[in-house]
């Protein structure tokens, strides 16, 4: 479940069950955070609100890939060039992921306490990145069965539109009407669905994953949209995930 949070961040429900852990998504109100076109200090204004230094963030430099790589200190305060997903059993790293319309999961393995993000756009998701991140989890030592998963803001089914053959690839992958499905005529994909699907055939447990309903077209008042948003109002949100002392 979603939870809106007065410092203009979102959260969710699912990880209230860790005291030690921050993850947080900022909402359109705190402005653009695309870092990578904009310097990695903007993401202070994320970070500020959970007195996180930058010299403890780990940005990425999405490429709407497949590739997840491992991450420590050696990476602090940089963006990781060609990278779609990030790992860390470093408990100083707080890792960030930025969206506007594509789905940022949040991962955490609460036994061996390692903490992940991923981007999954279209492609990345039909390259499966969530099932690739899981495996190198698992490479890590940890049991998917106590991996827990939030699936943050991202564009919806309902105002998802695609083209026939964009459909036809998820159709194919899937075979599933609830993620590639025809209204009047127009193809939608569901990505998030597409997502929790390659979750759960990872092994991660459903009552592990938080999988709030959002849409950041719908909730255009509160989530930034790269199809909603014109070239004057267009951002991206930023997500972060660590462990506090
Ligand atoms: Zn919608």
């Amino acid at each position: 479940m979603l939870i809106k949070n007065l410092n203009h961040t979102i959260s969710f429900s699912l990880f209230s069950l860790f005291p030690e852990l921050v993850c947080v998504v900022s909402d359109r109100t705190l402005g653009d955070l695309n870092v990578g076109r904009l310097p990695i200090e903007n993401a202070q204004t994320l970070l500020n609100l959970y007195q996180i230094p930058l010299s403890q963030f780990v940005g990425m430099e999405q490429k709407h890939g497949v590739i997840v790589r491992l991450v420590d200190e050696a990476n602090i305060g940089k963006l990781v060039e060609n990278t779609d997903g990030l790992i860390t059993v470093n408990h100083q790293l707080f890792l960030g992921v930025k969206t506007a319309d594509c789905v940022p999961l949040f991962f955490y393995d609460s036994i061996k306490k390692i903490v992940a993000v991923a981007h999954a756009g279209w492609q990345g998701t039909l390259g499966n990145i969530t099932g690739n991140l899981i495996e190198k989890l698992e490479e890590l030592g940890s049991d998917p069965q106590n991996v827990y998963v939030a699936i943050g803001p991202h564009i919806g089914g309902c105002c998802y539109e695609v083209t026939a053959e964009r459909a036809k690839l998820f159709l194919e992958k899937f075979r599933d009407p609830k993620i590639a499905f025809q209204n009047e005529g127009k193809w939608f994909l569901d990505i998030g669905q597409a997502n929790k699907t390659q979750l759960l055939e990872s092994g991660v447990k459903l009552e592990h994953i938080d999988a709030p309903l959002t849409c950041t077209s719908c909730q255009n008042d509160l989530f930034i949209s790269f199809r909603k948003d014109t070239k004057e109002t267009f951002g991206e949100m930023l997500g972060i995930i660590g462990i506090t002392n």
